[in-house]
C-alpha cells in the first residue's frame, strides 16, 4: 500500500511550500488509495514551539488535508532512534565520536588552509581510534560509518536519475551527545517505522537523500521511493518570502480565501494538467501524478491566486458565503438585523467579488451599515433633475405592495416615463441615496434585497 507522509519542522507556520509539498503527498496518497501520515519534526529544540505545531494542524485542517495517522512527535521517539543507532554500532556501521567542537573546528580550519573541502576525516572510526582513550568527561556523539567507495544513487520519481559519489559524503552524525538524533537519522528511522513507501518533499532535501540511502542500506532494509518537487518562487524570480505573501496559509482564509481556491492554485505550482486551470480537488486527486511535476521552479503569483479565489466564490453555494462572511461584516461593525437575510446579499454580490472580506465589505456597505452617503456623492448625483423625481419615486414606493422586483421595477418605469428621464438618470441617483455608491448589482433585486422600509427611509433623509 502506497504510505506517504509531510514532515514539517514547527519553527514557523505552515506557508505556501510547506502547504504545497503536503497536498502533493497528500494527493499522490489519495490517488492511490494509500495512507497519509503527519509527522512532526520536533528536534531542533531551539527554534521550534508549539505554536508552530498547532499553526500547521490549523493549517491542514483548512485546507482539509486530513492526515490518516499521527500527528508522531519526533521527541517521542527517542529511545527508538536510540536502538537503532546502537544496532548500527553493533554491525560496525557507526561509532562513537569523542571529537569536541573545538577539535572539529580545527579539522576544518586546516583543511581550508590546504584548500580542501572541509570534511569529517574519520579519527574516531574505530581502526582510526584503536588504542586511543576516549577523553574523560565527553560524551560522544553517533556517526555513521558512510561507504568509501561507490556511488548512491536514485530514480527520483519528478527529477529522474540521480547519483552521487560516496567519497563526497563523510561520516554524519546521527545521534548527538544529547541523544537527540539528526534530521537525517531521524527521518530515516521514522520513514522505515512508518513504513513510508514515496518520500515526497521539497528538493532543498535532495542532498540529503544519498545519506539517507546510505543509512536504509546499512540497516539492509528497503529504500523508499522518492520525489523531490522543485520550489516556489516569487514573481521576480526570488526565493519564495513574505515580502511575496508567502506567508501562512492561514493567513488566506483570514484575507478573505476559500480554501478549496487555494487548494486549486497550490496544485498549480509546479504541477499541470494540460491547460486545466479550474478544478476541484478530486478531479486533482484524479490527475494527480509526479510525471507532471515541472522540473524547474514554480513562479508563485498573487493575481492568480485571486483570480482563482473569484471563480470559486463565483460559484460558492449563498449560504455557505453567507456564513462566511457574517462574522467579517460584525467584525467590521455592520449589524445583519439591518439588511435582508445575508444569503440574499452573497447571492447578489458573490459575482463580483475575489475574496470573501470583499464580499463581506460590498454587503455591509450597501445593506448592513446606517452610514450616509458621502456628501460629494450627492452633490453629484442629486441634480435639479434627480431631485423631483425621487420625490415621485417615494411616493410610488411607498404603495408598492408587495415588495417584489417587479413591483419595484414598474414603480420605477412609471416615474421615468413621467419624467421623461432614462434609467441612468434616476437609477444612479437613486442608488446613491439608497446604497451610498452608484456601483450596485442589478437594481431591481438590489433594492428589493435592502427592503421597502430601508429603501423609503433613506431616500427621505438623503434626498427629501
Ligand atoms: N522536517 C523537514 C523539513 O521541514 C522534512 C524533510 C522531509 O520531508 O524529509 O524540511
Amino acid at each position: 500500500m502506497v504510505r506517504t507522509r509531510f514532515a514539517p519542522s514547527p519553527t514557523g507556520f505552515l506557508h505556501i511550500g510547506g502547504a504545497r509539498t503536503a497536498l502533493f503527498s497528500w494527493a499522490y496518497a489519495r490517488k492511490h488509495r494509500g495512507e497519509f501520515v503527519l509527522r512532526i519534526e520536533d528536534t531542533d529544540l531551539e527554534r521550534h514551539t508549539e505554536d508552530a505545531v498547532a499553526a500547521i494542524y490549523d493549517g491542514m485542517r483548512w485546507l482539509g488535508l486530513h492526515w490518516d495517522e499521527g500527528p508522531y512527535r519526533q521527541m517521542e521517539r527517542l529511545p527508538r532512534y536510540r536502538a537503532v543507532a546502537e544496532q548500527l554500532i553493533a554491525g560496525g556501521r557507526a561509532y562513537l565520536c569523542y571529537a569536541s567542537k573545538d577539535e572539529l573546528d580545527a579539522m576544518r580550519d586546516a583543511q581550508r588552509a590546504r584548500g580542501e573541502k572541509p570534511r569529517y576525516d574519520g579519527r574516531w572510526r574505530p581502526e582510526n581510534a584503536r588504542g586511543r582513550t576516549p577523553p574523560a568527561g565527553v560524551t560522544p556523539v553517533v556517526r555513521f560509518r558512510n561507504p568509501d567507495e561507490g556511488v548512491v544513487g536514485w530514480h527520483d520519481l519528478v527529477k529522474g536519475p540521480i547519483e552521487i559519489a560516496n567519497r563526497e559524503l563523510d561520516d554524519l552524525v546521527l545521534l548527538r551527545a544529547d541523544g537527540v538524533p539528526t534530521y537525517n537519522f531521524g527521518v530515516v528511522v521514522d520513514d522505515l517505522d512508518m513504513a513510508i513507501t514515496h518520500v515526497i518533499r521539497g528538493d532543498d532535501h535532495v542532498n540529503n537523500t544519498p545519506r539517507q540511502i546510505n543509512i536504509y542500506e546499512a540497516l539492509g532494509v528497503p529504500v523508499p521511493k522518492f520525489g523531490h518537487v522543485p520550489m516556489i518562487l516569487g514573481a521576480d524570480g526570488e526565493k519564495l518570502s513574505k515580502r511575496h505573501g508567502a506567508v501562512s496559509v492561514t493567513q488566506y482564509d483570514e484575507d478573505g480565501f476559500l480554501p478549496e481556491a487555494l487548494v486549486n492554485y497550490l496544485a498549480r505550482l509546479g504541477w499541470s494538467h494540460g491547460d486545466d486551470e479550474v478544478f476541484a480537488v478530486e478531479q486533482f486527486v484524479e490527475w494527480f501524478d509526479l510525471g507532471h511535476i515541472s522540473r524547474s521552479p514554480a513562479q508563485f503569483n498573487p493575481e492568480k491566486a485571486l483570480w482563482l479565489n473569484q471563480q470559486y466564490i463565483k460559484k460558492a453555494d449563498p449560504q455557505r458565503l453567507a456564513a462566511l462572511v457574517a462574522p467579517r461584516i460584525e467584525r467590521a461593525g455592520g449589524d445583519l438585523a439591518r439588511g435582508p437575510e445575508l444569503a440574499v446579499a452573497t447571492a447578489l454580490l458573490r459575482e463580483r467579488a475575489s475574496t470573501l472580506n470583499e464580499l463581506a465589505d460590498a454587503a455591509r456597505a450597501l445593506f448592513y451599515s446606517d452610514a450616509a452617503p458621502a456628501p460629494e456623492l450627492l452633490r453629484a448625483q442629486l441634480t435639479a433633475e434627480a431631485r423631483p423625481a425621487l420625490g415621485a419615486l417615494l411616493e410610488r414606493f411607498a404603495g408598492v405592495e408587495p415588495w417584489s422586483e417587479e413591483g419595484i421595477q414598474s414603480a420605477f418605469e412609471g416615474v421615468l416615463k413621467a419624467h421623461g428621464l432614462k434609467m441612468p438618470k434616476l437609477a444612479m441617483p437613486l442608488r446613491a441615496v439608497v446604497f451610498g455608491t452608484t456601483q450596485t448589482p442589478a437594481l431591481y433585486p438590489t433594492l428589493a434585497a435592502a427592503g421597502k422600509a430601508r429603501v423609503l427611509e433613506r431616500i427621505r433623509r438623503h434626498a427629501g
